[in-house]
């Protein structure tokens, strides 16, 4: 019997190559996650559609981001690893819970406004829909547990207003309210020092590339903007290149920058240059088991088709108990 204490569910868009953020705010904590839970992780090529326009890319950043997942650390003999679109239940459940969601519950969210105004020329349903895609996503597999970033809270509220929804309309209690997991590191900046990492915004860091492009990116981090001179003191409380520091750098050597920083003592070219090694050493053992995986796509694409076998019975499972709830035939 299984030691775990419980169902933990997260699904992660095909990008392609993970950057910093990534790896940081999600793949580290899925990683990390499998010790103490039964964990699904799903890569979500559905909700990509609502973005991506050009799908000529989505079955090769599906790779890599299989790829990445792998090479991180989860491990596909005891972690559910799976593509959205291979198990056709959640769309399903996507029709079943619109039935019980308020289309103004849905325009209000926060994240909606925000991709209607970065794409007015491409306002569309699933647009509207994808927390209810997302909501379905996360129950189907009886999840207890969601982990996610600060600008995630107020989706998974809504699962569980939808949950809750659901079951009311029904009387039943076959789908699950999912917990909210906080994970460690919520928000990383780019090296823009000012939005989140992000590729659309191209201020990100990829944690695939060659350790010299790494360099290159890591001498671009903006700093303490008021730091114009060498000589003049940095203050490392509003420098991101700090903040990356104190994630990724021996505790010792970061508490030498807080204080040399302050006293111009080192200077942000040198600081740098010592965060781009710790982040290249870091990132080395990932790298490598990478490189082995993709020696092998069709193992990787295996692990992926295995994944989605596991993850539709599961789904079938939740299915027959929700349609004999709903009555339907
Ligand atoms: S020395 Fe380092 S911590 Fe200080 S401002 Fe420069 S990059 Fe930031």
């Amino acid at each position: 019997m299984s030691s775990k204490i419980g169902h933990v569910f997260s699904g992660i868009r095909p990008t392609g190559h993970s950057h910093l953020g990534n790896y940081l705010g999600a793949i580290k904590n899925y990683v990390a996650l499998q010790d103490e839970y039964e964990c699904v992780y799903c890569i979500v090529d559905l909700h990509a559609l609502t973005t991506v326009e050009d799908t000529l890319d989505l079955r090769q950043n599906t790779y890599e981001m299989a790829l990445d997942l792998l090479a991180a650390g989860i491990r596909p003999e005891e972690t559910i690893l799976f593509v959205q679109s291979h198990v056709p239940q959640v769309t399903e459940l996507h029709t079943i819970l619109s039935m019980v969601t308020p289309i103004g519950k849905l325009t209000d969210l926060p994240t909606f406004k925000e991709k209607a105004r970065q794409q007015p020329h491409n306002v569309n349903y699933g647009l509207v829909g994808y927390p209810v895609l997302m909501a379905a996503d996360i129950v189907l597999y009886k999840t207890d547990i969601v982990p996610v970033g600060v600008d995630q809270a107020a989706h998974i509220e809504f699962t569980r207003e939808v949950v809750r929804s659901f079951n009311y309309r029904y009387n039943t209690n076959v789908l699950i309210e999912p917990q909210m997991k906080n994970t460690e590191v919520p928000k990383v900046l780019g090296i823009d020092g000012k939005e989140k990492m992000s590729k659309s915004l191209d201020n990100h860091i990829e944690i695939a590339a060659m350790p010299e492009e790494t360099r290159q990116r890591v001498m671009m981090m903006v700093t303490d903007p008021q730091r114009v001179k060498r000589s003049d003191p940095g203050n490392p409380d509003v420098c991101n290149v700090f903040s990356l520091h104190m994630i990724l750098t021996p505790a010792e050597d970061a508490a030498m920058i807080n204080v040399e920083c302050r006293r111009a003592g080192i200077g942000c070219v040198d600081c740098k240059k010592l965060f781009a090694g710790n982040l290249n050493k870091a990132l080395e053992p990932f790298r490598a088991r990478r490189a082995d995986l993709a020696q092998n796509p069709t193992a990787v694409w295996d692990v992926l088709h295995n994944g989605s076998r596991r993850a539709r019975t599961i789904a079938e499972q939740t299915m027959v108990e929700v349609r004999e709830a709903v009555g339907l035939p």
